[in-house]
């Protein structure tokens, strides 16, 4: 589902379909196939769980079907239920003049909206049977800012398969310092650069790998980068640089 229709569908759903065509999302914005995203001076809508941009057996067998489908539906989908629920108590909190649970309050904010965010970029960073190595200008800032592909290759896998605990290895542009920066995220909202735009993520929690790898997290995560959309991650890192 393209990000047009999929914008549409959901002004539509809210009941401003009138304002479909004339609305465009924040300049720069990082944009991802499947992703609902709301429209600045929209009212605010529900999140929702966005679909697979590919079927659930198109990963097999880096990442097999059984594995995908629980991830997504399941715990991506309970990060969806997590965001929108906090959400909720929030707006209770502020009703009731009531703001004894604003800190787990808003821990549970940052967990379950980091989740949904990176779990919507992990989908949208793999295609089946991988797209082949970056070209253009993200290829050349990659050896640019790493010194070579090889060289940011090397450094992506090691940072993600020693990511402590759960976590993620990120790929994100700097905009302060106009560089990509490889990071690794704890639980998911941890250790991060404010202000990076995320560009390719690969999940190391357990629920991402453990059903089909066990503890070979090194094999899921060597597989995981032969499937990587590096024409979807250029379209982010174009956006992201304002190109
Ligand atoms: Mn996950």
């Amino acid at each position: 589902m393209s990000m047009r229709v999929s914008r549409r569908a959901m002004l539509k759903s809210v009941g401003l379909g009138a304002l479909a065509v004339s609305v465009t999302g924040p300049a720069g914005a990082v944009a991802f196939a499947g992703e609902e995203r709301t429209a600045a001076g929209s009212p605010a809508v529900p999140y929702s769980l966005p679909d697979l941009p590919f079927p659930y057996d198109a990963l097999a067998p880096a990442i097999e079907e059984h594995v995908l489908r629980v991830h997504h539906d399941k715990h991506h989908g309970g990060y969806v239920r997590g965001l929108n629920a906090t959400l909720a108590s929030l707006e209770q909190a502020r009703a009731a003049e009531d703001m004894s649970r604003i800190k787990a309050l808003s821990r549970a904010l940052a967990f379950h909206g980091s989740g949904h965010v990176l779990h919507t970029l992990y989908w949208n960073s793999m295609t089946p049977g991988g797209s082949g190595e970056p070209l253009g200008t993200l290829r050349t800032v990659l050896e640019r800012d790493f010194g070579s592909l090889d060289a940011f290759k090397t450094q992506f896998l090691a940072a993600t398969k020693k990511v402590e605990g759960s976590g993620w290895g990120l790929l994100a542009f700097e905009p302060t310092g106009n560089r990509l920066i490889v990071l690794q995220i704890e639980k998911h909202q941890n250790l991060t650069v404010w202000g990076a735009a995320p560009l390719m993520v690969c999940d190391v929690w357990e629920h991402a790998y453990y059903d089909q790898y066990q503890n070979r997290r090194g094999d899921y995560v060597d597989n995981f980068y032969g499937l990587i959309d590096w024409r979807a991650v250029a379209e982010r890192f174009d956006a992201a640089i304002g190109g």
